[in-house]
């Protein structure tokens, strides 16, 4: 009798033994970890477990993180070369990748993402964009923005829970680069690796008072962005904060940059090679739980290939992995938060009261922590809120098309405009379409690509301004020659 072959992964857990986490945290602070005074607890969201107390920052710790920041930025950094600065952010992203296993696993226990992915993608690229701002630190004259440039001063910055480490790179890399100081919060459920970066500041042994963070949620975030001693501020989060912000700065002598929502398109022309575009579609939705602002969360096939799409791609999700985050196996982890988990219930459910029809990939859920199955909705309309407003989760909304005009007035139907992707064989279709969507970053034939020489950023209600390459490094500038 001939045996089944079983093809099961066997577990493959990560060790957390890398990672020391303290009972509780303050706020870092002139170079120094300062206690809090109020606390809130930060959890495992894979399995709700308390990992640590983390400190809510009231006025005075934000009036002393804002102090700190100016006098390090008068009396040091505004001071020192280019060629110096740039020194500092080589030895933070060197630091950063000895201790790369550290940052991963303290970022997929606080957060919930696979380890794959903070291992692979999360750290690495947090990394990158320090090597990349320390290269542009003594070269700012030739980046083509003049030669008269200015940093702002103290920058503010503000960001989300999705890509904690991720997002402090990209706000602070180029902002020290440019010769800002920064007082830096990170998002109220994963402020753990914001904290162990204040640790390799102290070991890069960066000025006092160059990076200062401050942990707490929304009301900390205010009081930063309405600090008079903050000159920029930037901001990656929703587009309702976004706008509070926006109206906050109006009128008054700050910068800003705002990465906000988005609702991104990924169109599938007939021509496309197919199985490589099912791939896309999976990453484009279900990388980090579909956490991404650039998800490709509508996905806009081509009538004539639907049914063939659909099929493969319901064959692929049934083979993803969700589960432990831990496990090195692991395709999609946990949801960050059960708030995050309860909205993505309720837009899904509104999915089925409008009329489109759910199907979810067959998978056992753990059962404890917040976790969501792999879901598409077929059937979508443009009215429906499953194509309008952003889940931010594992669901993808399917719409089809049979011109290619079609797809783009689909894809541009949207107050986003953050990204879109680009499936096809044919050159020239690939450029017509690109030249059509607005968008700010746009894939073809790949989805959720990053790199720290491309610019990103949106159109529309998706925000102001870019991250990244030199676009990025002009919004920590004054005196930049387009403004
Ligand atoms: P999400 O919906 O993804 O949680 P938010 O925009 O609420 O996104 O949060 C992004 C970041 O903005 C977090 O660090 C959060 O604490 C902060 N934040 C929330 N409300 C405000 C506010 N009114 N002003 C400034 N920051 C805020």
């Amino acid at each position: 009798m001939e045996m089944p072959v079983s093809f099961d992964y066997a577990p493959a857990p990560e060790s957390r033994a890398v990672v020391s986490i303290k009972p509780k945290y303050g706020h870092f602070i002139a170079g120094k970890f300062v206690a809090g005074s109020k606390h809130f607890p930060t959890i495992n969201p894979a399995t709700e477990e308390v990992l640590s107390q983390i400190a809510l920052a009231g006025k005075a710790e934000v009036d002393a993180a804002v102090k700190a920041a100016r006098k390090a930025y008068t009396t040091t950094w505004s001071k020192m070369s280019g060629k110096e600065r740039g020194k500092y952010l080589f030895r933070i992203a060197r630091i950063m990748q000895e201790r790369a296993r550290e940052f991963a696993v303290l970022e997929t226990l606080d957060n919930g993402k696979p380890i794959r992915e903070s291992r692979d993608v999360d750290v690495p690229l947090a990394a990158a964009h320090f090597f990349y701002h320390a290269g542009w630190a003594d070269k700012l004259e030739f980046a083509g923005l003049g030669t008269s440039t200015k940093p702002h001063g103290v920058a503010g910055q503000i960001i989300p829970w999705n890509f904690p480490l991720l997002m402090l790179a990209w706000k602070v890399a180029p902002a020290l680069a440019a010769g800002n100081t920064v007082v830096l919060k990170p998002a109220e459920s994963t402020s753990l690796t914001a904290l162990l970066f204040a640790e390799v500041c102290q070991q890069a042994e960066l000025p006092a008072g160059v990076v200062n963070i401050v942990t707490g949620d929304g009301s900390t975030g205010a009081l930063i962005v309405n600090h008079p001693g903050i000159d920029k501020i930037a901001f990656t989060g929703s587009t309702e904060v976004g706008k509070i912000i926006a109206r906050a700065v109006a009128s008054t002598h700050k910068s800003v940059t705002l990465e906000l929502g988005g609702k991104a398109a990924n169109i599938i022309f007939e021509d496309a090679a197919i199985d490589e575009a099912v791939e896309g579609i999976v990453n484009g939705i279900f990388f980090n739980q579909g956490h991404v602002c650039c998800a490709g969360s509508r996905l806009i096939l081509q009538e004539s290939v639907a049914d063939e799409v659909l099929e493969k791609l319901k064959a692929r999700m049934a083979k993803i992995r969700v589960g432990d985050p831990m496990d090195k196996n692991t395709d999609v982890g946990a949801i960050n938060s059960k708030e995050q988990l309860t909205k993505i219930i309720e837009l899904s459910a509104s999915g089925e009261a409008e009329g489109a029809q759910r199907w979810s990939a067959p998978c056992d859920l753990p059962n404890k922590g917040f976790w969501f199955a792999p879901t598409i909705f077929t059937g979508v309309t443009q009215a429906h809120r499953i194509a309008r407003e952003e889940i931010f989760g594992p669901v993808l909304s399917v719409l089809t098309f049979r011109t290619p005009q079609e797809a783009i007035d689909k894809a541009n139907n949207t107050p986003f405009g953050l990204s879109a992707g680009v499936w096809s064989e044919k050159g020239s279709r690939i450029l017509w379409a690109t030249q059509q969507l607005r968008a700010g970053v746009i894939w073809a034939n790949t989805f959720n690509k990053f790199d720290p020489t491309s610019p990103f950023g949106g159109y529309k209600e998706s925000g102001w301004g870019r991250e990244g390459g030199r676009h990025g490094l002009s919004a920590y500038l004054k005196g930049v020659g387009h403004e």
